[in-house]
């Protein structure tokens, strides 16, 4: 089974007090993302990359088409099972410590015990930050707030990982860290699906990439097709 299907996925918007303006995110968008994949997701502002993440991670509803992750809709136990989400702006908790946080999401994923102790120092020690996972989160930088929201993702172990802009707002430094992060998760064979501007972060991580241009996949192929061709 494909990690990601998408069939004919639309989202319609609608706005305004009457509810008479409407915004077409998607249109008819159809994916089709092999596990052990690295997908990236590109395009310009407003292309839909947001709202197709936000409908696999079932935060948004479709208007109409249909998506999948290993087979399962977006809404069931199975799907959530088996996926670890970075969201754009990771730590809307930021009065939890990152260790706190990083429990918080094991313990949503089914962890618990010793099991569940085992796995958070784990993570914290793979993202390095086993010395600063005490701090309140507020008190974190820009980098220190991505990395613990890839410890939060990567915790229940998921076989697919989703990021929205993993190292955007990040200096080198910060973004070459995330990189090798998700580099170790794709050598552990997890299927990553992650949106981004940046285009090192393309060539160094995705073995395919999708162009969003208004809410239409306008280009899709390997990293190599995509970024020699034109
Ligand atoms: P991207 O992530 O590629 O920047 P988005 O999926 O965030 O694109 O947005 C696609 C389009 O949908 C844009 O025109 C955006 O303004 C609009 N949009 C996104 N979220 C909402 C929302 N909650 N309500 C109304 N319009 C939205
Ligand atoms: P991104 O495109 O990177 O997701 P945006 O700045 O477009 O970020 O959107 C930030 C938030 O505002 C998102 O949650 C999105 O759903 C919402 N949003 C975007 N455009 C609109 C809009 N026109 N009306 C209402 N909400 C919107």
């Amino acid at each position: 089974t494909l990690a990601i299907e998408t069939r004919d996925l639309s989202k319609t918007y609608r706005l305004g007090f009457w509810m008479n303006k409407r915004v077409l995110a998607l249109q008819g968008l159809t994916l089709n993302i092999q596990p052990g994949q690295v997908y990236g997701l590109l395009g310009p502002n407003g292309a839909g990359k947001s709202t197709t993440i936000k409908i696999l991670m079932n935060l948004v509803q479709a208007t109409s088409g249909s998506a999948a992750i290993f087979g399962h809709a977006p809404d069931s136990k199975e799907a959530r099972r088996n996926v670890g989400f970075l969201p754009e702006n990771p730590a809307p908790y930021e009065y939890l410590t990152g260790e706190e946080f990083v429990r918080l999401a094991g313990q949503l994923v089914g962890l618990s015990g010793q099991e569940l102790d085992r796995r958070v120092k784990e993570v914290l020690g793979a993202v390095g930050m086993s010395r600063t996972a005490g701090l309140q989160i507020r008190r974190y930088s820009k980098g220190m707030v991505q990395r613990i929201g890839l410890a939060q993702a990567i915790v229940g172990q998921p076989k697919l990982l989703v990021l929205d802009e993993p190292t955007s707002g990040l200096d080198p430094v910060g973004r070459r860290e995330i990189r090798d992060l998700i580099l170790q998760e794709r050598e552990r064979g997890t299927t990553v699906l992650f949106c981004t501007h940046i285009i090192p972060d393309v060539e160094a991580l995705c073995n395919r990439v999708a162009v969003l241009v208004n809410g239409r996949l306008a280009r899709e192929g390997s990293v190599q097709e995509l970024l020699t061709t034109q």
